[in-house]
């Protein structure tokens, strides 16, 4: 074991992380249900899902049937020119499960890709609408879409992309939405959109947030008026609303997209992360209907975007036996149930000397810190309590999978308690952003 994560560190990169001299890591070899297995013996609860992806749970047998069913037909077959069962099934799913209207399916191969699509499919809409100038997004700070240069010129201006900035297309910002999901709203929230709006409308093609819930910035939760003052203010201005659902969606938050927090629709949305289930990499740009026939009516009828593993037979096969789970359990009921443990636990950490604050919404548990634990110590509640967990900056949060017990709930707010319990690290220049 020792050789192989040698090995590791000298020659494999890992996500925000220095190839070399990071603390250490584990050997996962095996994952079932809500645990991770080691190399080295430890059972590890996932309360993460794994970058919030496996909401059934590692390895449902429903999905790894299906992928090994479809390996033996076809593990591939490019997507032009060809279509395949795979890819009917899981869009004739997914039309089924997405809000009405909103129906036309761009498989991408990650959620920052379908950000990417999500981005050129609404330059796209008003440029066959006659609007080339409008090639502009507006996107709220402390947000974040992703990693490729488009999603990351969208994520939070301040944030950890910076460096890019260079290579980074410009937007525009709005403030971050200060009333919390669980306060009062309060309508001079909206002011900042409605000024860059004001300003820029000539040029903006398009609106981009995630509903309710800004994860990878600052797991943050605001209230879902934000949304319903932005749909209405997006369709006086002829501008397109785009919702990236990506981590919110497949009942996260409690419904099973977090747009009917607010009981809006969006023009484009992105889905990701939990789509397959958490076990191979698939995301989807959805237009609505009025978005696709006005591209397809439009002298360039094609929507110019075709990744080489566009609409994988094998993802899509765990796509539909991912949504068939979806469709077939309680989730609704079973995140209402995590919610309320969540808040019995979560919430008086808040007396903690270190909270700064407390938050739960749906599966979604955070306790933001005022100062952060050294990774050395973190990493020994994790061994200590047998609880997988991925603080980032101040954040030290759960997003268990669907099928967590009440005990393993309880477990993970025990080891979330002892990170917050420990000593603040003293704060280096170089390390707010990785691991
Ligand atoms: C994770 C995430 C993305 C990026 O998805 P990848 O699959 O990592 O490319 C985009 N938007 C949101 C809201 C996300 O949480």
């Amino acid at each position: 074991m020792k050789n192989l994560l040698q090995f590791d560190s000298e020659y494999l990169w890992h996500p925000y992380a220095a190839l070399k001299n990071t603390p250490a890591r584990f050997l996962a070899k095996s994952a079932h249900g809500t645990t991770i297995e080691t190399a080295d013996g430890y059972h590890l609860i996932d309360a993460v899902s794994s970058w919030w992806s496996m909401a059934h749970g590692h390895n449902a047998p429903e999905i790894v049937e299906a992928i090994q069913k479809q390996s033996e037909k076809m593990c591939h077959v490019m997507f032009g020119g060809f279509t395949h069962e795979p890819a009917i099934e899981l869009g004739e799913k997914l039309v089924r499960f997405l809000p009405a209207g909103l129906n036309k399916i761009f498989f991408a191969d990650s959620g920052s890709i379908s950000v990417e699509c999500a981005a050129k499919m609404a330059v796209q809409y008003q440029y066959a609408k006659g609007h080339p100038e409008k090639c502009k997004l507006v996107a709220l700070k402390g947000g974040y879409h992703g990693d490729t240069a488009g999603a990351m010129a969208l994520s939070d201006p301040d944030g950890m992309h910076v460096l890019f900035r260079g290579i980074m297309p410009q937007h525009y910002f709005a403030e971050r939405p200060n009333c919390r999901a669980d306060g009062e709203w309060n309508d001079e929230d909206f002011r900042s959109m409605e000024e860059v709006v004001a300003l820029h409308k000539k040029e903006i093609a398009a609106v981009i947030c995630e509903p309710v819930f800004q994860g990878g910035n600052g797991m943050w939760l605001y209230h879902p008026q934000y949304l319903k003052r932005l749909r209405k203010l997006c369709d006086e201005n002829g501008i397109l609303l785009i919702l990236d659902e990506i981590a919110a969606g497949f009942y996260r938050t409690g419904p099973r997209f977090a747009m009917e927090h607010a009981g809006i629709v969006p023009d484009i949305m992105c889905i990701g992360k939990a789509l397959t289930g958490g076990s191979i990499t698939m995301a989807a740009c959805v237009a609505s209907e009025m978005v696709a026939e006005t591209i397809t009516n439009s002298k360039i009828s094609a929507f110019m975007h075709g990744p080489t593993y566009m609409a994988n037979p094998l993802a899509c096969a765990a796509g539909i036996a991912s949504l068939s789970l979806f469709e077939n359990r309680d989730y609704k009921k079973e995140v209402a149930h995590i919610e309320k443990r969540l808040k019995q636990n979560i919430l008086p950490l808040k007396n903690l000397e270190n909270a700064a604050d407390v938050r739960v919404l749906g599966a979604i548990g955070v306790l933001e810190l005022k100062a952060k634990p050294s990774a050395e110590d973190i990493l020994k509640v994790i061994r200590e309590t047998g609880v997988w967990l991925r603080p980032f900056c101040n954040y030290v949060y759960t997003m268990p999978p669907f099928i967590t017990t009440d005990a393993e709930i309880d477990r993970i707010c025990e080891a979330i308690k002892k990170i917050g319990e420990c000593e603040p690290a003293p704060v280096t220049d170089d390390d707010e952003f990785h691991e």
